[in-house]
């Protein structure tokens, strides 16, 4: 959740880097920001509760090599200045940062502060310096120190440490993510020997892409040790080494970065002119095993958290209509219950944005251990997930970098359309479908549609409550919709199947609440604008999303006749409306309170 950003190399303006690539993690946590570097044998520390995009890096100065970074999403102990990372030991010589959670660290905590430690924080992470404080009584080697105590730590964790006294960054990782960019240097700060500049090690690779794009990844049960010209990966609990290949990332600094765009959420929103036809580029043999594969399960399962597991109820639509095949779906965070169902012939569909989230983790480690195999739909290439997958399907979006998914969401859809199909045996029908999908967003984004929807948007700003229905696939965009809105806006929203309103929401319905009801030219057509006018008849005010216009829409949004595919063209102007809906109530988009891209915890 929280980001993570250390560097260690021949730079002198290490804290300013580790500031700077710490902006790039924003969208991960902002609570809270904090950093620690080395100079002349001792440890600075500094930090503060805000955001660390008001933070000047010119005023991190400081001659040093070797500074590590934190922007905190608090699980233990509220928002306040001693609460932010870095925490450091008694003697201050140690700082560590940490994104997770130390689930026995009450136990350490008494342990410790009867060997004397004081703490000054409420964090479950202030023991971690403290317990290597105490490890280095015994041992001098710093790294040894945090292997031990990262022996004695339970739950998820990706944890970076300094010492005043030690030339060394050394990181450890169990559960939460942690990569190396490796930057050889040619440039003005390029050692004589080794060829490296620098490592920088961060919870996400677009903290790093303005520097490198060669990466390392470290594995679960790993740590690494480094002095800024070599680094050495070992296994925590042996220390037997465990040696990384360096692997090019495609994605590009320009993918990542927002350019004329006020935000990175309108951005990635404006993204979905090419990242629809961007996930639908996948290898056609590959589509084909994967559908075999589902074909011949014996129970498939789609899980996902969040806007992934609207993606997944979606795709339960799209295997029952186009390929006529049962799936069960399941937010993430519940699938542990249904662990009686699986069996070695199961297969279990993951798909998560980040290919980090916990929960997600979670679910394939239970199908794991019931010998069932795992798909992974996923955008972060070489992530986690994607690597522990049996197979893995990348939805090639590129960075997604606000809070509010939107380019990813389209991206899973169309992977599991193009599955969909597959399985049907027709496979280039989907294909061309989503093709001549992606061609109508790129129309359908143009500024006068988004015009519309802002005025839109300004209009029912300041209502308490907004509702979205609809049915079949539009179902499942309904409650993503609400997500959407709730997200950034604050506004209260909340989805429903059409069909259902009657059964008790429509008691909530007053006059000119806005309705907005999600249409599409398929079977349940009918039935949905139907379920529109039970709304307007109690004083609804009706948004129409649809590609024919009725005469129940008190406002019409017209989108394209995407068949199969309208899930993916409905959703794009209900990102645009929230948006809009967050700009206009003065809500920053990009960072929705108490949210994070990417949750790494349970
Ligand atoms: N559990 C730690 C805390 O609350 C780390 C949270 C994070 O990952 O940012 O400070």
């Amino acid at each position: 959740m929280c980001g993570i950003f250390g560097y260690i190399g021949s730079r002198k303006d290490a804290g300013k880097v580790v500031v700077e690539g710490l902006k790039n993690l924003e969208y991960r946590g902002y609570d809270s920001w904090g950093v620690a570097w080395k100079s002349n044998g001792s440890v600075s520390v500094r930090k503060d509760i805000g955001k660390i995009s008001d933070v000047r890096s010119e005023d991190f100065s400081d001659e040093c090599s070797l500074a590590i970074a934190h922007t905190r999403w608090a699980t233990h102990g509220g928002v306040t200045k001693l609460n932010a990372h870095p925490h450091t030991s008694c003697d201050k010589q140690i700082a560590v940062i940490h994104n997770g959670i130390v689930e026995n660290y009450e136990d350490l905590r008494r342990d410790l502060a009867a060997k004397g430690h004081t703490f000054v924080s409420q964090t479950d992470t202030e023991i971690i310096p403290h317990l290597i404080e105490e490890e280095m009584k015994t041992t001098k080697d710093f790294a040894a120190a945090v292997r031990a105590a990262c022996l004695k730590i339970h739950g998820r964790f990706a944890v970076v440490a300094i010492h005043a006294a030690s030339a060394m960054l050394v990181a450890a990782r169990n559960g939460s993510p942690l990569i190396v960019g490796v930057k050889r240097g040619k440039g003005e700060h390029a050692p004589a020997l080794s060829g490296v500049e620098g490592y920088f090690i961060a919870s996400d690779i677009p903290a790093f892409l303005d520097q490198t794009r060669t990466v390392q990844y470290l594995d679960d049960g790993e740590m690494l040790v480094s002095d800024g010209k070599s680094i050495f990966f070992s296994d925590i609990r042996t220390g037997e080494e465990r040696p990384k290949r360096e692997i090019e990332i495609q994605w590009t600094q320009q993918q990542a970065e927002k350019g004329a765009f006020e935000h990175y959420m309108l951005k990635e929103i404006m993204d979905q002119k090419e990242s629809v036809a961007r996930a639908v580029n996948q290898d056609d043999a590959q589509i084909m095993t994967l559908a075999k594969a589902i074909r011949e399960a014996q129970g498939t399962f789609l899980v996902g958290c969040g806007t992934a597991a609207k993606a997944c109820l979606a795709a339960e639509y799209f295997f029952s209509v186009i390929a006529e095949t049962h799936v069960n779906v399941a937010p993430a965070s519940e699938f542990k219950l249904f662990h009686h169902f699986l069996k070695p012939e199961s297969l279990l569909i993951v798909v998560s944005q980040s290919g980090e989230t916990a929960d997600v983790l979670e679910a394939m480690r239970v199908a794991k251990s019931a010998g069932s195999k795992v798909l992974a739909i996923v955008n972060n290439e070489g992530s986690t997930i994607a690597r522990e997958a049996d197979y893995a399907l990348r939805i090639n979006a590129g960075p997604e970098r606000a809070v509010a998914s939107t380019k990813a969401l389209t991206g899973q859809l169309a992977v599991f359309l193009l599955i969909a199909y597959a399985l049907a045996g027709k496979l280039q029908e989907g294909k061309t479908l989503l093709l001549e999908t992606s061609a109508a967003i790129n129309d359908l984004l143009n500024p006068r549609y988004i015009e519309r929807l802002k005025t839109l948007a300004e209009k029912i700003s300041a209502k308490r409550d907004i509702f979205i229905i609809g049915k079949s696939w539009n179902y499942p965009m309904a409650l993503e919709s609400a997500i959407k809105i709730q997200e950034v806006s604050y506004i209260h929203a909340e989805g429903f199947a059409g069909g259902e309103l009657k059964h008790g929401p429509i008691a909530l319905i007053e006059e000119g609440t806005p309705c907005i009801a999600l249409i599409g030219k398929d079977e349940v057509e009918g039935d949905s604008i139907s379920n529109a006018i039970e709304l307007k008849s109690r004083g609804g005010y009706i948004i129409g999303i649809s590609p024919e216009r009725s005469d129940a829409f008190d406002e019409w949004i017209r989108v394209p006749d995407a068949t199969a595919a309208q899930a993916i063209v409905n959703i794009i102007p209900i990102q645009v409306l929230a948006y809009f809906l967050a700009v206009s109530r003065g809500k920053n988009p990009d960072m929705p309170r108490n949210l994070a891209k990417s949750v790494t915890v349970k």
